[in-house]
């Protein structure tokens, strides 16, 4: 079996210079995380708070986490006191204001992500593309002074047809184009995080900035 380091190595030797990579690396032990660190690997992504909390204290304080997970209200606390780096999975207006809230009084700056459902499966969160639109347009997002809205993120459906997958990035990647050109504050909005191991090929095609990859790198999730 391959170890993490060999994995990573050939993950990042595919990843274009101007792409990030996340090393999504829930379920999997710190000493996995560590493989990953000491080849380079600085950006980790994590789905659960208290999973993130919890290896965040045995990392190397120069790592960067990401929260990709979806997120009840009542964690937002928790997560901001470990400086997470980006929230991937902002998937309503209400969690927006909380984080908001909760940056505020902890006296921080937080980056976000709005998610955007593109995907067949209903169980998948986040905003539509219409919601999204109209929440770009209002101003409403100018309220919140603690949280910078960088860009969005998606998944595309789990399924083998690579047309499709295709097609649902391209539309993550022109609504990003059509949201940046109407939000006024936009020369911080430049993420599209959209690509998992399977599928991060077509994404980065299609204008990925940012690619979550766990298991081609970390290998089977043991749940
Ligand atoms: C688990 C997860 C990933 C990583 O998926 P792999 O198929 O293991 O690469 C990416 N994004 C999100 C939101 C996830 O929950």
């Amino acid at each position: 079996m391959a170890t993490v380091k060999e994995n990573i190595l050939k993950v990042m030797s595919t990843i274009p210079v101007g792409v990030t990579l996340v090393a999504v690396s829930k379920f999997h032990p710190v000493e996995s995380l560590r493989e990953a660190y000491n080849v380079g690997q600085r950006v980790f992504g994590e789905s659960r708070v208290q999973e993130l909390v919890q290896k965040s204290q045995e990392m190397p304080s120069d790592t960067q986490w990401h929260f990709i997970g979806h997120l009840q209200t009542n964690k937002v606390r928790q997560l901001l006191s470990c400086n997470v780096a980006l929230i991937h999975s902002v998937d309503s207006l209400k969690l927006l204001s909380t984080i908001d809230a909760e940056a505020k009084r902890a006296g921080k700056t937080v980056d976000v992500l709005l998610q955007i459902h593109v995907a067949r499966e209903q169980t998948k969160f986040g905003f539509s593309i219409e919601e999204l639109e109209t929440l770009a347009c209002s101003a409403d997002l100018l309220l919140y002074n603690n949280v910078r809205v960088r860009g969005i993120m998606a998944m595309a459906s789990n399924i083998d047809d690579d047309n499709e997958i295709r097609k649902e990035f391209r539309c993550v990647h022109e609504t990003f184009e059509r949201i940046k050109s109407t939000i006024s504050n936009n020369s911080v909005f430049d993420i599209v995080s959209m690509g998992m191991s399977d599928d991060r090929n077509i994404a980065i095609q299609e204008g990925s900035t940012m690619v979550r990859v766990g298991t081609a790198i970390f290998g089977e999730r043991e749940y």
